[in-house]
């Protein structure tokens, strides 16, 4: 068709469209102008921003997921399992061979992704009139989440080498009376991990909290924690208020799957069987976590090998006279630069994506493969002058 036989006007030509009328979406105040959380996902031959995993599953494991989905897929026409009572099996074994701490199947809970748990946590112990507690700096979901369950978000502060302060965490308990207390260990961006005897006094504060108070320790990085380093998991027993979560998106490389899990005392696993939505777990979700479970032992093969590299590229970056926090994650927080931006601008530019997060002056490498983290440092030189 030529230009002239067209009837389509083009823009330049057409008269300006009718304005809409003006439309009213009665949006939540606490909503209006904000912009969808999300690091940036950007094509670049070196993705080190969000801590994933960077080993593929291996063909033997993708062989069997792709059997269980088949598998699942016979039967889509009905509801999954509400229950998923043999993944909460699978899980509690696991949990058992990795830490020592085997818990029931009705101490486990799942969801997709530990940022579904920590909605069902808030959804259940969190709403209006109540508030969680966290300390700063720290992950950066949990506001979004106490958001969007109209749970008022109040942070203290972690002190300058992001350990807890506690006699500042039992002043901020006592003043703001939290129905949830949110504290990752390993922390996100710091790295940080609690010591047994602070998550305790952290369950000691909580039990001066009218009304209650449960205490969440997202594990998320548990499995990279360095030799010596406790789960709060062995807590659990004496501690009916404690939640431990986990997931399959870190050291387990399932990010895409969306599978994260809780332990706690089966009467938080009762609450957050009501709050959740019906069948919240899919038939296809389940079938790939269970198989997956079955090579638990190759998925995390690898962790050994990343905490190495956490360890080497820490020494690394202080032998270059640069700050670095201590690390139990499969990411390292080092600084400070006078402009981060500039520097993580230039390692982007030389292919290599990082997080810009955390305090002002500092960024957040996840660890990679040996490669990768070579790649880290080659572009890190350049851009920094080390
Ligand atoms: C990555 C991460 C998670 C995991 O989230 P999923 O929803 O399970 O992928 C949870 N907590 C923290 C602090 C994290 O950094």
């Amino acid at each position: 068709m030529s230009a002239e036989t067209s009837p389509a006007p083009t823009a330049a030509t057409s008269p300006p469209a009718a304005a809409p009328p003006a439309t009213r979406l009665p949006l939540r105040a606490e909503l209006v102008g904000l912009e969808p959380y999300g690091a940036p996902q950007l094509d670049v031959p070196v993705l080190l921003n969000v801590n994933e995993n960077p080993y593929a599953p291996s063909e033997d494991v993708v062989a069997d997921i792709a059997e269980a989905v088949a598998r699942a897929a016979g039967g889509l026409n009905r509801y999954p399992d509400r229950e998923f009572l043999d993944l909460r099996e699978d899980l509690a074994a696991y949990l058992g061979v990795e830490s020592g701490v085997r818990p029931r199947a009705e101490e486990v809970w799942v969801a997709n992704g530990s940022n579904e748990i920590m909605l069902h946590l808030l959804q259940a112990f969190g709403g209006p009139g109540r508030t969680s507690l966290s300390f700063a700096p720290t992950y950066s979901m949990y506001p979004e989440y106490a958001r969007d369950t109209s749970t008022r978000w109040v942070t203290g502060r972690r002190a300058d080498d992001f350990t807890l302060d506690l006699d500042h965490v039992r002043a901020r308990v006592a003043e703001h009376a939290p129905s949830v207390i949110l504290l990752a260990s390993p922390n996100n961006p710091t790295g940080t991990a609690l010591p047994t005897a602070e998550v305790e006094a952290v369950l000691a504060a909580a039990e001066d909290v009218p009304g209650g108070c449960v205490v969440v320790v997202d594990e998320a990085y548990g499995e990279f924690r360095r030799a010596g380093t406790p789960s709060a998991l062995s807590l659990l027993a004496d501690h009916p208020n404690l939640v431990v979560t986990r997931t399959l998106s870190k050291a387990f490389g399932l990010a895409g799957a969306r599978v994260g899990y809780l332990v706690a005392d089966r009467a938080v696993v009762d609450a957050l069987r009501v709050v959740r939505l019906p069948y919240h777990l899919s038939a296809v979700t389940q079938a790939v976590a269970r198989a997956a479970l079955r090579h638990a032992d190759e998925l995390m093969a690898q962790v050994d090998g990343l905490r190495a590299e956490r360890d080497a590229t820490v020494r690394w970056l202080r032998e270059r006279g640069l700050t670095v926090a201590d690390s139990d994650a499969n990411f390292v927080l080092f600084g400070r630069f006078d402009d981060r931006h500039a520097v993580w601008q230039g390692l982007l530019d030389r292919g290599v994506l990082i997080r810009e997060t955390g305090p002002e002056g500092w960024l957040r490498v996840s660890i990679g493969t040996p490669e990768e983290m070579t790649a880290f440092r080659d572009a890190l030189v350049e851009v920094a002058g080390l």
